[in-house]
Parts: C-alpha cells; structure tokens; sequence
C-alpha cells in the first residue's frame, strides 16, 4: 500500500530525503488507483511527502457495492462472538504495527511523537476493544404482553446493522476519531466506507493492511480518498447505496451532508465545531488549574475539538492566572515531532496557517492586548516553509468580539474576567456551538452546579481531555447531533427491531 515509487514526485530535497510515499485507495480488500493524485504536504516544511490517488465516482461505487455485498457475505451471517474475535484481533494488529502507525500519523500531522504515542495510537487500537466488549455485553429487552385470549404476548429487541455507513473524517486525530466510528460500526456488523481527510489520508489506508491481516473479510472496510465537494465526500454522502452517514468535522460541513442525508431520509451522526470555554473559579487548585488549560488550549496546537478558546477566570485571581498561563506558554518547545522535548508542533497546513494568522490579525485589530504570541516562530531555514505558529493568549476582549465567538482551532485562546457564578454560567453559553467545558473548582456543591447548567456535551470538572470511552459523547448546539459512545453508538449504528411473538 505505501510504496516508494520509482519516480517518486518530490519538490524538495527533504521530500527526497523522506522518499514520498503512494496512498491509495482500499476497496474490497485491494489497493487500487483513482481518477488522478493529489499531493500530499509535510506540515513541518511544506515538501511533497505524499502522492494520494483520488478517488472518482466510479471507485466511490465500487467501495459501496463491496460494502453492500460483504454486508450479505460472510460478515452478515457471523456471529457476535465471531465478530467480536475480530475487532480484539484488529487492536491487536494496530498494536503490532504500533510504530508503522506512528510514524504514518507523525508524517502526515506533523505532531509531537510523544502526543501520538500516548494518545492517537493507543486509542485506535482500544476503540475496536471496547466496542467488541460492549456488543458482547448489551441486553436486550424483554416484555410480557397480556392477549384478550389470555395466552399473552412476548415482545422482545433485536439489533440489526443499519447496513453500510459512510464514516467521514477529520485531519486532527486521525486514526483515533476514525476508528471511534469504523469500531462501532464493525461491531455491530455493518460495513463501511471511510473518506479520510485529504490532509491525512496515511493511516486509514495502513488500517486496510490491518484488516486482511486479521481476517474482515473483503469490502468490510473500504478507503476512498479525496475531498469534499466535487470529489470523494460528496460522492461518498450521496451515494444511494449509504444507508447512514457519521461525521466529523466542521459544522458548516456538517450542515452540508446533513441536506445530502436528506435525499432517502439517511440518518447521521454529526460530531461538529466547538468554542469551548473553562471556567475558573477563584477557589481552584491553582496548579491543576492552569497546568489542564495549558493542556486544553495548546495540545496538538489546538486542533483539538474539546480544546479551550475562551478562558473565564474569576477576577481575583485574574492577573496572576494569566501570568501563569503566559508563562507556561512561554515554556512550549515548538519542534520537531521526534524530538522528545517538543511540546508544539506545527498546524496541519499552509491554508490553516493562513486562516490562523488571519485570526492572529483580526484580535489586534480589535484591540486585543496580546499576552503572548501572535505571531511566526523563529525557525531553522528548513523549516521556514511549516505550518508554525506561536502558542497565543489575548486579554482586552469581550464575548461579543469573532475573537470569542468563532471557531479559530489553532494554539490561542482569549481569557476574561468574571465576578459571579450567575454571570459565568450564562457568558459561557452565550455560543451558537456547545461541544466541551472544564470547570476548575475546589467547591463540591458548585462543581455539580456549573456542570449541570453549562449547554455541552461533556463537562470535564477539574480535568480535562479525560475519557471513558463507554461514556456518551458528542455536542450540544451547533457542535453535533446524537451521541456516540459506549452503547450509545448502538443506537446509531443499529437498527433496534420488535419482534413480538404471540404465544
Ligand atoms: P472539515 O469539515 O473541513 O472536513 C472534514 C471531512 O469532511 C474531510 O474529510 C473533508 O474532506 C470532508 N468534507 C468537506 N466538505 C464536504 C462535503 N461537502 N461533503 C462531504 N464531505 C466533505 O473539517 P476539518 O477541517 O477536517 O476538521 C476540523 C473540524 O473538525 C473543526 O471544526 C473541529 O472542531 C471539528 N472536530 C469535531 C470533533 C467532535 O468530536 N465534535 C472532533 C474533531 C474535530
């Protein structure tokens, strides 16, 4: 599947160096070519690392008359035992080619080792673990019906699979936030075709690999690069034969395939946009505190979903918060991803750097004080040519400012004052998205308070980035639409049926 080829197109020496690779796509357990390549970039230097085959609608049909017909193939009429052996063989398989997977992931995110190693890949392999545990372990329910005739009635719940599912994916946790659908949906015995982000097309394709290793049978799991419109993610989210869609990404995007899934009344799951806020109260462990918002603003360079963008800090701790917070910033080694001590690697793209920067702009221009940052770091000459931006922190705005309001999904965030818990709560929900919030607080009682009145999907209290993989997860507002995880991807990723047998 990643093969060096003879003439290998690079615009660079690094990319000569690194050998650019080719990415194709997987359909019914074959690599195979698409309609033309596109261009793979580093986001460390710009160089050409990669040569991705685009897929056309012709092999967009394909991988979904491969998924329909595994759907009525062998993995149809396996058992859930047997299906479950698979996805623990699959976590097993990831886990062997752990360094393989690494490696994809670094190269094509640009981010630290460390990150991927700890996180990306271990929770790859872990998704299809649990998901083999919870289809393993979930009851079904039962009810006794009484009949006029009096023999009465049993009525009982069958999950079958909704069928094939279009699994459309972002470029910041890659594997991870594509496994967390493609888990699931194999575990409930559907099949699916997955369009990975154009900017990290490498692990999904390596997953192929993994899959015929471990024994899915073929058109289980099938690959199609490209983009959105115009190319694989709307031919993918039309394409007739999709019988649900997942998504994640952004909420624009989302809104899109959402009017695609309408044509055929197509269900979706929509994991979408964030601008989350933290909340600090005075009375925080002040440590813990700005160590998780460190985290939670600057982890992966703030390409995280959950990530922070608006810091509310209670205003008599508010200067030396935020000395702190500057101060951490400032510590951020920004590097290269095999050097253990970066702790910020550069964004994914030229194109996100450019709407970052542009953010970086605009907060001045509003009148923003800028704490620290805001701008390009100083690079080796090699590297000039990277995604790199500097860790960013603004005071001096308010809630109305885009600085507050917007998505920007970069390494910054806006920190401001409040007086009162009342007051906190409802600037924090004065958002159109509603995706995360960490409350940092020594105080039991209003800890439940604010996590219970915060509009989110998922209020972290004294944490942040903590998971429990069985528990709910997905927005609230404009960051999504159902919740994934644990048994609740069942009911997505099934269709719960009632069969009632009259005795
Ligand atoms: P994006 O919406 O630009 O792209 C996501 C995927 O959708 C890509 O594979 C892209 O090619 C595809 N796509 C784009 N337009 C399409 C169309 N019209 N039809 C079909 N497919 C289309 O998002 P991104 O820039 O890759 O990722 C960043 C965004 O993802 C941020 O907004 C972030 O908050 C969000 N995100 C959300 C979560 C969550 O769990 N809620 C998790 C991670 C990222």
């Amino acid at each position: 599947m990643l093969t060096t080829p003879p003439s290998a197109v690079t615009d660079g020496a690094a990319a000569a160096h690194r050998g650019v690779r080719e990415i194709r796509n997987f359909i019914g357990g074959e690599y195979v070519d698409g309609v033309r390549w596109f261009d793979k970039r580093s986001p460390l230097d710009d160089a050409v690392i990669g040569r991705v085959a685009e897929a056309g609608r012709e092999q967009v049909d394909a991988a979904v008359r491969a998924a329909r017909s595994a759907l009525h193939g062998p993995w149809g009429t396996m058992t859930v035992a047997e299906r479950v052996q698979i996805l623990y063989a699959l976590a097993d398989g990831i886990n062997r080619r752990f360094d393989d997977f690494l490696s994809a992931e670094i190269a094509d995110t640009g981010k630290p080792a460390s990150l991927a190693r700890h996180i990306d890949i271990p929770r790859g392999a872990a998704n299809f673990r649990i998901f083999a545990d919870v289809v393993k372990n979930v009851p079904s329910e039962c009810f006794e019906m009484a009949t006029p005739d009096g023999a009465g009635a049993l009525n009982y719940a069958l999950r079958r699979p909704v069928g094939v599912v279009g699994v459309v994916c972002p470029w910041n946790l890659p594997l991870l936030l594509m496994t967390w659908k493609v888990g699931p949906a194999l575990a409930c015995g559907n099949t699916v075709v997955v369009k990975p982000s154009e900017e990290t097309p490498q692990t999904a394709a390596l997953l192929g690999e993994v899959m015929n290793e471990a024994g899915v049978p073929r058109g289980v799991y099938n690959v199609v690069h490209g983009f959105g419109p115009g190319s694989a993610g709307e031919y993918l989210t039309t394409h007739p034969g999709v019988n649900a869609i997942t998504f994640t990404g952004e909420t624009r995007t989302g809104a899109a395939i959402m009017k695609a899934a309408a044509e055929g009344a197509r269900p979706v799951s929509l994991e979408m946009g964030g601008k989350n806020a933290a909340v600090v109260f005075a009375d925080c462990d002040f440590d813990a505190a700005i160590e998780g918002t460190l985290r939670s603003c600057f982890a992966n360079s703030g390409q995280v979903c959950l990530g922070t963008e608006r810091v509310y800090v209670e205003r008599p701790i508010f200067d030396r918060f935020v000395a702190a917070l500057k101060q951490g910033a400032e510590r951020l080694r920004i590097g290269l991803p095999n050097d253990e001590a970066t702790g910020m690697g550069p964004l994914i793209s030229q194109e996100h750097k450019r709407k970052v920067l542009s953010y970086y702009a605009k907060a001045v221009q509003l009148g923003a004080h800028v704490v620290t940052g805001g701008g390009v770091p100083d690079m080796p000459d090699e590297l000039a040519r990277g995604a790199w931006v500097q860790p960013t922190i603004w005071t001096g705005l308010n809630d109305d400012s885009p600085i507050a309001r917007e998505e920007i999904f970069g390494p910054c965030t806006l920190v401001m004052p409040f007086d009162t818990e009342e007051e906190v709560v409802r600037r924090a929900n004065d958002n159109d998205y509603g995706l995360a919030t960490a409350v940092w607080t020594t105080n039991l009682s209003r800890a439940h308070r604010v996590a219970a009145v915060i509009e989110v999907g998922i209020a972290w209290v004294n944490s942040w980035f903590l998971r429990d993989l069985r528990t709910p997860f997905g927005g609230a507002k404009q960051s999504g639409i159902g919740r994934e995880g644990g048994v609740h991807s069942l009911e997505f990723y099934t269709e719960l049926k009632n069969v009632c047998v009259k005795l």
